[in-house]
């Protein structure tokens, strides 16, 4: 997600994070990159403008030329904005029980799915807290044959009710499943509808008469992030005709640009509930801005990371990897660990993309697979060097790192990559603790 843009931004900061004097000259400079690699993203302009401006007036006025520290500073404000922009500290809590929540979109945007996903998600979410949720999910896409059959099949993969009204009228269908929904003593109901290929005023007053029959409690657009600016037109078709509370963002793991997706929250002033990140009915993963804006600038996504730690690492693993992370010092064997916890969770390569200074690693297919080999390589380094090296990593002269790489059985190249990564991990680990990011993240 936002490959593009992360790796824009965050190799960037990555070269900022070091700088000790920011000028008007290297300021612009970084402005105009900033602007390009928006834009490159599918960004709207204006959007950038407004966004680029925004920094430059808080850069100027905080004085931030010539302080301590301003390439941090710089990146601080940055942050901030682009949090801002992503719909600041709102992100979803819970839909209110009872409640129907009905989706729509355009075909194909990954309404059936993420119906499927929302109902794992809340069931998942209440039986981790010992509860149990009523669900009930029905269609009334009429229009694609295999469109109500996809819904049943997911609805018994998720293990909730289905619903198949006797008529095929969708205003009447609807209003059926309303009524199954109400006397079955059900929590939810999530309500599936037809798409078009393009907004059309037919489907549009479908949805109106809908609503106006269900009056659900939450409405949701379902947007695909593949279809970049263009998504921008639909979300303020349907917000004109029938309105919606947010948005669900699918597609999120192709390698869209993600751009219109940034300026979507910005545009519409609606929240970004969720984003769809895959195929499969768990690969759904909440919105929070504050993630992504970590995200893109490089410093990774620790909350996520740590998160997807709780389900699968024992609480010893967990803690040693905290405790390098609330201390803002970062070493070798800090650094190992880290690894070592990435590699017992999965595929590396997956789980990279949330790590501070990884962020802006390119994932290639080709990377994909490298990746778990790299970290191997990156172990075998790490315990060829003395703790003395471990700790104090500066000390490795020519002649040190010409032995790590021979016990290691890789080239010396290979030992200054190996640095360069843990350099920049190190620092982004130092400006993470300074931006006190861990005050409400972990809770043992
Ligand atoms: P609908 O026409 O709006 O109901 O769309 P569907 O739910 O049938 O989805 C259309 C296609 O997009 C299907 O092949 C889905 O598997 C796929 N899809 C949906 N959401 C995602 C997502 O988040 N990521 C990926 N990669 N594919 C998705
Ligand atoms: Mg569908």
């Amino acid at each position: 997600m936002f490959n593009f843009l992360t790796q824009q931004i965050s190799g960037l900061f990555a070269t900022l994070t070091g700088k000790n004097k920011l000028t008007n000259d290297n300021i612009d400079t970084v402005l105009i990159s900033i602007k390009d690699s928006l834009l490159q993203a599918d960004v709207p302009y204006q959007v950038v403008e407004q966004l680029v401006e925004e920094i430059r007036a808080e850069v100027i006025g905080k004085k931030v030329l010539g302080a301590l520290n301003p390439g941090e500073q710089f990146i601080k404000i940055f942050h901030d904005r682009l949090k801002e922009f992503l719909g600041g500290s709102a992100s979803f809590s819970s839909f209110q029980i009872p409640s129907v929540i009905m989706v729509m979109g355009l075909q194909g945007s990954g309404k059936t799915t993420t119906v499927a996903k929302l109902a794992h998600y809340v069931k998942a979410l209440a039986i981790k807290k010992g509860k149990e949720r009523r669900i009930l999910v029905g269609s009334v896409d009429f229009y694609r044959p295999a469109a109500i059959n996809q819904l049943e099949i997911l609805a018994n993969q998720v293990g909730i009710d289905f619903y198949r009204p006797q008529s095929i009228n969708p205003i009447q269908a609807a209003s059926m499943i309303c009524s199954k929904w109400q006397s079955g003593g059900y929590d939810y109901l999530f309500l599936d509808t037809a798409g078009r290929m393009h907004i059309d005023n037919e489907m549009l007053q479908e949805l109106r008469e809908i609503d106006t029959n269900l009056a659900p409690k939450y409405k949701l657009l379902i947007l695909d992030a593949m279809t970049g600016q263009e998504s921008l037109k639909v979300a303020e078709a349907f917000e004109q005709a029938v309105g919606f509370n947010g948005a669900i963002l699918t597609k999120m793991d192709s390698d869209a640009l993600g751009g219109a997706a940034l300026a979507f929250r910005y545009m519409l002033k609606k929240p970004i509930y969720f984003t769809g990140i895959g195929e499969k009915i768990a690969d759904l993963e909440q919105f929070y801005p504050e993630r992504i804006a970590n995200k893109l600038i490089g410093m990774g996504d620790l909350q996520t990371l740590m998160e997807k730690a709780e389900e699968k690492l024992k609480i010893s693993e967990q803690t040693d990897t905290i405790s390098s992370f609330k201390s803002g010092k970062l070493s070798l064997d800090d650094f190992a660990k880290q690894l070592d916890m990435l590699g017992k969770m999965g595929s590396m390569s997956n789980l990279m993309q949330y790590m501070p200074g990884f962020s802006n690693a390119k994932v290639t297919p080709e990377m994909l697979e490298k990746g778990d080999l790299e970290v191997k390589r990156f172990k075998a380094m790490i315990a060829s060097m003395t703790p003395k090296e471990r700790k104090l990593p500066q000390i490795l002269d020519g002649s040190r790192k010409l032995r790590v790489a021979k016990g290691a059985g890789v080239k010396v190249q290979e030992v200054n990559y190996l640095l360069q990564k843990f350099e920049q991990s190190a620092q982004f680990v130092k400006l993470f603790k300074k931006q006190g990011n861990f005050k409400n993240m972990f809770k043992f």
